[in-house]
């Protein structure tokens, strides 16, 4: 068996053995959502067949494995932050979820006219628009660090734009639109240097790099399950333990109380301070168990998909009219094209006529599809599932789609 042995691995995940149209499926929308091993599949099915209870609540057998195995996942997401402990870790929705949580619970509580949020261009929706919508409620102020013509963050414009009114800076740590990966540990430090709480949106990371929170340094890290190959509706906020725990709630219900009483209540700590209600169980266990699938992994596949990158950009670099979008020096392996005479969606179609799914349009970024003058890419995303050989396919098929479109 060879280091990253990539037969055994495509093996571990069911769905790439189905066709599309009549042609083996290209997967290749992996920024979108990630496809899922038998592990977390079997877990979620393991769990609804042998374990499901209400976890923290019982003292009978059940509750008590299904609490144990909750716990566990916990543990295995600190692990795969590279956290010491777990109690920072809140199991949330994914990462909007987990951003809008902070810009309510601490933005609302530590936010005031004159204040500023610093974000940068090349933001999703999701890390935008909760700064924004916090902002017009206390009077603070959205500002937003330029991007260079490569899609790398414009660390002078960052560093100018840090002042003493910058209470929180935050940004993605890789680009889902263009793949850039941000120079995360020093804005870090420039940002806390001046001051600032640091929130770093891991959505695209934590699927293609080993992450590490206390070497970032970062004050809170979200990332959602089902791009880092658990499922829809699980994620992670990851916040200072004694940030958190200054924080206000914003949901109330059970679990997340010490002490209920009509004269008043009283609240935990987190991560329960906001896990409100009966949470996401077979979620959060089936993300355990695909964290613990990738991380034994993670050097191997990220070498992988470098590869990945660098055939796919030389093969789509050499097809005529086709422009890509971002070309920072370090990328996931992720790359946004146009090609002339060409709309995006167009394109799209006719990679899917050929099995190939990739992703078009803004990619909720908006913003970014302004600064190039865009309304939208094609957008091709590889995991380290993908082949050389779909790097072929892709370049095969694009070719002949331009062929289509002049
Ligand atoms: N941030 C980034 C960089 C993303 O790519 C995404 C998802 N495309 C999100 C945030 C939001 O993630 P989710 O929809 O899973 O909450």
């Amino acid at each position: 068996m060879s280091a990253f042995d990539i037969t055994g691995i495509r093996q571990d995940f069911p769905i790439l053995g189905r066709s599309v149209r009549g042609r083996p499926l290209t997967y290749l929308d992996n920024a979108a959502t990630s496809q899922k091993p038998s592990v977390v599949i079997k877990a979620l099915e393991r769990y609804y067949s042998e374990q499901n209870a209400n976890v923290h609540r019982g003292v009978h057998l059940l509750s008590e494995e299904a609490t144990t195995a909750y716990e566990a996942a916990r543990a295995s997401v600190a692990k795969f932050l590279g956290l010491k402990e777990a109690r920072g870790c809140i199991f949330v929705r994914g990462a909007t979820e987990g951003i809008n949580l902070v810009a309510e619970c601490w933005g609302r509580a530590n936010l005031k006219a004159g204040d500023e949020i610093l974000l940068t261009q090349l933001e999703h929706h999701a890390n935008i628009v909760p700064w924004q919508v916090i902002a017009e409620r206390t009077g603070a102020k959205v500002i937003v660090t330029p991007v260079t013509p490569r899609g790398e963050v414009d660390l002078v414009a960052f560093k100018g734009l840090l002042s003493a009114r910058t209470k929180l800076v935050a940004f993605a740590h890789v680009s889902n639109a263009l793949g850039t990966v941000n120079p995360a540990a020093e804005m870090t430090r420039l940002a806390q240097a001046a001051g600032a709480l640091v929130l770093i949106d891991g959505c695209q990371s934590a699927a293609h790099f080993k992450v590490d929170v206390p070497a970032l340094g970062c004050d809170f890290y979200a990332f959602s399950g089902h791009k880092t190959f658990g499922p829809t509706g699980i994620g992670v906020l990851w916040g200072r333990p004694e940030l958190l725990d200054a924080m206000p709630p914003y949901q109330f219900g059970g679990d997340m109380i010490r002490k209920v009483d009509f004269a008043g209540t009283t609240f935990r700590e987190a991560p329960e301070r906001f896990e409100a209600g009966t949470p996401d169980i077979s979620g959060a266990i089936a993300l355990g168990v695909a964290l613990e699938y990738v991380m034994p992994i993670q050097t191997a596949a990220h070498a992988h998909e470098q590869r990945l990158l660098a055939a796919a950009t030389e093969r789509l670099k050499a097809i005529k009219g086709l422009t890509i979008v971002g070309e920072a020096t370090e990328k996931v392996a992720v790359i946004s094209f146009n090609i002339v005479g060409g709309h995006p969606h167009d394109i799209g179609t006719l990679l899917d006529a050929d099995g190939i799914a990739i992703r078009t349009g803004h990619h909720c970024c908006m913003p970014l599809m302004k600064h190039y003058g865009l309304s939208g890419t094609a957008r091709a995303s590889f995991a380290f599932y993908n082949t050389l050989e779909e790097v072929d396919r892709l370049a095969d098929s694009l070719e002949k789609a331009r062929k289509m479109m002049a």
